[in-house]
């Protein structure tokens, strides 16, 4: 009963929202902020209305992802206009507080940051707003999965062991409380040396597709090891938008579509 008040209390913090999609790894360094930012592009180029909520208050990266500089505005002080770039509303923390900042928040601290990211943020009416979740398991993922109404969660992991035995954890942690998985993505995959063009298995390769197989959800898809990604991501535009018929903006529009 409380988690549905609690629902029905979330549902008036994005009511013009049709669906909210986290996108969460147990582990950080895996790539989730990367796939999040392509996975809201692709939707978007689907014709989608859609935004990004960048839930990792202590390690924001949708600012630089997107290419987004400045700070949200308010005409009444109390309600912040999302920033916007490439078609997309975005919030983080980000915006907020200096980059080289630490944010020495407690965990009441960081789940109020994101109940107000929610209720006090004027995201209007979009198809689909994606979470950029923090790593892990803990306080901020709770809130996230249990106080906010979530169409569904999307895992992302490398494939190897470590990540997946965290990756797991997520799903375990959004199964627990009700919050369909739609599947895991397996990031930095395969590696294509640009000069020999020798493939390599940094991190191994299948394992995610094996684990999703193992605990019964759909396996999205893979998205390879690629310079172009990552330089991309850093310069703010992101391989969706600066390449969009490279193969790998292929592999995510795919994956946009399953999601
Ligand atoms: P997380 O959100 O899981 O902490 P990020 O998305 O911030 O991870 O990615 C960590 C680093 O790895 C970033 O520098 C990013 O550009 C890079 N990266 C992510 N995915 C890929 C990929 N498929 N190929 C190359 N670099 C990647």
């Amino acid at each position: 009963h409380q988690g549905q008040q609690e629902g029905q209390q979330a549902r008036q913090m994005a009511p013009g929202v049709k669906h909210i999609i986290a996108v969460a790894s147990g582990k950080g360094g895996v790539g989730k902020s990367t796939v999040a930012t392509n996975l809201v592009l692709s939707l978007s180029l689907l014709g989608l209305k859609c935004g990004i909520m960048d839930a990792d208050i202590y390690g924001p990266s949708q600012p630089r992802m997107l290419g987004i500089t400045g700070r949200p505005q308010s005409e009444d002080g109390k309600i912040l206009k999302p920033m916007q770039n490439y078609g997309i509303s975005c919030m983080s923390m980000g915006f907020l507080v200096a980059e080289d900042a630490p944010m020495i928040w407690r965990g009441p601290m960081v789940q109020s940051a994101l109940q107000q990211m929610l209720r006090d943020v004027e995201w209007g009416e979009l198809d689909v707003l994606v979470v950029d979740m923090p790593p892990g398991t803990g306080d901020a993922q709770l809130t996230m999965a249990q106080q906010v109404p979530l169409s569904g969660a999307v895992i992302v992991s490398t494939p190897q062991d470590i990540a997946l035995l965290d990756a797991r954890k997520g799903l375990n942690m959004f199964r627990k409380v009700d919050v369909p998985v739609l599947g895991i993505i397996e990031n930095m995959s395969l590696f294509v040396c640009p000069n020999c063009g020798h493939e390599s298995h940094v991190f191994g390769h299948g394992g995610a597709k094996t684990e999703a197989e193992r605990l019964g959800c759909d396996f999205l898809g893979e998205i390879p090891l690629n310079i172009d990604i990552r330089e991309t991501s850093d310069s703010g535009r992101p391989i969706t938008i600066s390449n969009p018929d490279s193969p790998h903006s292929k592999a995510f529009a795919e994956i946009a579509g399953k999601v």
